[in-house]
């Protein structure tokens, strides 16, 4: 039954209460999922533009024209950046939705323009997991072309070498999440172009950055709309352009490619649908607090936002280079950077990549372990952010300690017989309690709450073959959503 109605400001202090379990999202100490510009007003901001448009509904803009001049602007302002005369695009909820979007058009134009019927999209083994999810919405299938395992840039010949007349989509990214490195967009788009293919580039985390790198002398590759062969783009403005959570555009080439984007229904008795993104009805909040970043922080904003981006990797890469045992994954552009930890082989040790990241938890802060992955090694990822500038110091001299903990640590093992015993089950036919059984025993229950030290669980699951971990990972997020 619906529990009785509660006062306003006591359910605002419980909500600020569950806050103190989470990682932090402001002060520079979780470097993944939050982008922190340092800037109190820009939170103040879009949190106050939100509160004026979040009972508007983007689901109609006849109805509120505000949200067609709002998006007009928003996606105008990074076609000027990042696009061409011409170029067309949407405003979305979030990089995901601008990937699945983007495979959507191409899935939809190459069947309409080449009539293909059995679609395949052509990744780099770093491209995002999103468009591993698009393809599996879309029903077109993927085709992993393996990235240079020394720099982790995508192997363009190789990638223009699986092109066949079944290819909608080719994917450059600008750059990896995973490693922070730039694949090159300009031979990969003119491979695509020569077969009259369409390519996209992932620059969901880099757009809204690189441009601006550039801008303070640093030498970035092109990647935007400008490069021959390119014909649409993804960039997240809640990632570097310090929006809240839910913005982000994908811009096409032109209109005729945008068109196979939008979906339109007359055939209901209800009213008459276009719903040019995924959603349907959407609040204009998210657009409006988007729009008042973007032009509040501006040219100069942004710029000196990515200074101080370049400065903490400045910091921080050499200070990780210098640091015995750890390994700086490829070259990075800047803001991503991705490094491994060795054992006593001089090779990089799973164990050791996890224990440090315990470590650091213990310490304050979040590192994203990354497991490995077709001959990738498993490491430690750090998105820095511009708060995050004046911490690279007592970030590395914790990191230093930390390394030094996890080599004194018990080595992680995963006990032999679980991982015999992962090896005989098949996760398309197992029970739901077989697997609530095997989390259980790896010391995973979603409602037991999450074991303080990760390394033993993420070595068992790294261990597993990739379709069980997904399975075990569905079960155990599924239990953490146990209603
Ligand atoms: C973040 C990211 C995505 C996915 O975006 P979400 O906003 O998390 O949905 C896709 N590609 C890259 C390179 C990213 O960094």
């Amino acid at each position: 039954m619906l529990p009785a109605g509660r006062p306003a400001d006591q359910l605002l202090a419980e909500l600020r209460g569950l806050r103190a379990g989470d990682a932090p999202t402001r002060g520079g100490r979780t470097f993944a999922y939050v982008y922190d510009a340092g800037l109190p007003d820009v939170d103040e901001l879009t949190t106050a533009a939100y509160g004026v448009f979040a009972t508007v509904n983007g689901l109609d803009p006849t109805v509120f024209p505000s949200v067609a001049r709002l998006e007009n602007d928003v996606v105008g302002t990074v076609s000027a950046v990042l696009g061409v005369p011409g170029a067309q695009g949407s405003f979305t909820s979030g990089g995901t939705e601008s990937i699945l979007l983007a495979v959507k058009t191409a899935r939809d134009h190459a069947r309409a323009v080449r009539g293909v019927t059995r679609p395949q999209v052509v990744l780099p083994s770093t491209a995002h997991a999103a468009f591993h999810k698009a393809a599996h919405y879309l029903g077109v299938e993927t085709v992993v072309v393996p990235v240079d395992p020394l720099t982790f840039r995508a192997d363009a010949s190789a990638m223009a070498g699986s092109v066949t007349d079944r290819t909608a989509l080719v994917v450059a990214s600008a750059p990896s999440y995973a490693h922070g490195v730039p694949d090159p967009v300009a031979e990969i788009a003119a491979a695509a172009a020569e077969r009259d293919v369409l390519c996209h580039v992932d620059a969901c985390i880099g757009g809204w950055l690189l441009p601006f790198l550039a801008r303070t002398g640093r030498p970035v590759e092109p990647f935007d709309l400008s490069v021959p062969g390119v014909t649409s783009i993804s960039v997240d403005l809640h990632k570097y352009g310090y929006a809240d959570k839910g913005a982000s555009v994908v811009l096409y080439r032109d209109a005729e490619l945008r068109r196979h984007q939008y979906f339109a229904h007359a055939g209901w008795p209800g009213y008459p649908v276009v719903n040019p993104t995924a959603q349907g009805t959407k609040s204009g909040g998210l657009l409006a607090q988007a729009w008042a970043v973007l032009n509040h922080l501006g040219h100069d904003g942004y710029t000196a936002l990515a200074r101080r981006v370049a400065l903490a990797s400045d910091r921080l890469l050499p200070g990780l280079r210098a640091m015995d045992g750890v390994r700086v994954l490829g070259d990075p552009v800047g803001s991503l950077v991705a490094f491994t930890v060795h054992g006593p082989a001089g090779t990089p040790d799973l164990g050791l990549v996890l224990h440090v990241a315990d470590e650091m938890r213990e310490r304050g802060w979040y590192l994203q372990p990354q497991l490995s992955y077709d001959g990738l090694p498993p490491n430690l990822h750090l998105t820095l952010a511009p708060a995050t500038t004046d911490r690279v110091g007592p970030l590395l001299a914790d990191l230093a300690e930390s390394v030094a903990a996890a080599r004194a640590c018990e080595p992680v093992t995963v006990d032999p017989s679980l991982a015999e015993l992962a090896a005989t089950l098949d996760p398309d036919t197992l029970a739901p309690e077989d697997v609530a059984g095997f989390l259980a025993f790896a010391g995973l229950d979603g409602e037991q709450g999450l074991p303080s030290r990760m390394a033993p669980v993420l070595a068992l699951l790294d261990a597993l073959p990739t379709r069980l971990k997904e399975r075990m990972l569905t079960e155990f997020v599924g239990s953490l959503f146990h209603v």
